[in-house]
């Protein structure tokens, strides 16, 4: 099976290479043409979503990008990802920028403030058991719709998510050397 990386801007070379190791074959969207050739699945990577976002629209890769995610394609989104995944901003947070917006969530950027606001932890994940979890200057996720399955909390905040095939994180599986996430997608 083949999994598009989006590399446009961010954290995508990390996600590449836990995929590579896990057999899986990898080609990168970094412009339009990118979307004609074949693949099954997605990863939207951390980086900056204002950034990501603007790319997209500009770069005319939203509107394809969102039509196979909704109609059902497996999606693994990450930290920033999450945040170009949400169909809500928080108000603070929504300054009109372009999104996918097909993940029923409301989430708030930079929820752990935006200089300090990295940390490793474990997190408790339904259906992997303890797993570590990096997170750099992280959203979170305030309020998910019914057909989302929260996956995972960190001190009572939503981090982890999953509606149909779109899985939603805060934090950065592709930065421990733990492969479940990644196999948990796959799997999909
Ligand atoms: N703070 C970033 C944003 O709002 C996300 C951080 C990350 O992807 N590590 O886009």
């Amino acid at each position: 099976m083949t999994t598009a990386v989006l590399a446009v801007q961010g954290a995508f070379a990390e996600h590449e290479a836990k995929l590579a190791k896990l057999g899986e074959k990898v080609v990168e969207l970094r412009q339009a043409a990118d979307l004609d050739q074949p693949f099954d699945r997605l990863v939207l990577p951390g980086g900056e979503s204002t950034t990501q976002g603007k790319l997209l629209a500009e770069l005319g890769m939203l509107e394809a990008m969102r039509e196979r995610i909704a109609a059902g394609m497996p999606t693994l989104a990450t930290c920033a990802g999450l945040i170009l995944l949400a169909r809500r901003l928080d108000a603070h947070d929504d300054k009109g920028t372009p999104r996918l917006a097909t993940l029923d969530v409301l989430v708030q950027r930079n929820a752990y403030g935006r200089q300090l606001g990295s940390f490793h932890t474990n997190l408790q994940f339904k259906g992997l058991g303890e797993v570590p979890a990096t997170f750099i200057r992280a959203p979170f996720v305030m309020e998910a719709g019914a057909d989302v399955d929260v996956l995972a909390a960190h001190e009572g905040r939503i981090v982890a998510v999953r509606q149909g095939g779109q899985i939603g994180l805060a934090f950065h599986p592709e930065l421990d050397a733990d492969p479940r996430v990644h196999e948990l997608f796959l799997s999909l």
